[in-house]
């Protein structure tokens, strides 16, 4: 007899299960991995813009040398 799993993955925040994507941002050098619907994703980059909006844009190799505390917020 054959055995079929199937792995549904559901909403971090809401639970639901329709379209979610795995998030993953970084934060103080480690990696954090959410599972997040459409809604809640789009709440996630906006929080995120919010911050950024107001930030200063870092380029080059000093900015990196400089940087105390990283975000990087993209789906999967
Ligand atoms: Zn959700």
């Amino acid at each position: 007899m054959a055995t079929v799993t199937q792995v549904t993955r559901t909403c971090d925040v809401c639970g639901t299960a329709e379209d979610v994507l795995t998030w993953t941002f970084q934060l103080d050098s480690k990696t954090y991995e959410t599972d997040l619907c459409p809604i809640d994703g789009k709440g996630l980059n906006e929080v995120a813009a919010g911050y950024i909006a107001k930030a200063r844009k870092v380029t080059g190799r000093q900015g990196r040398r400089r940087a105390a505390k990283v975000i990087t917020v993209r789906p999967r």
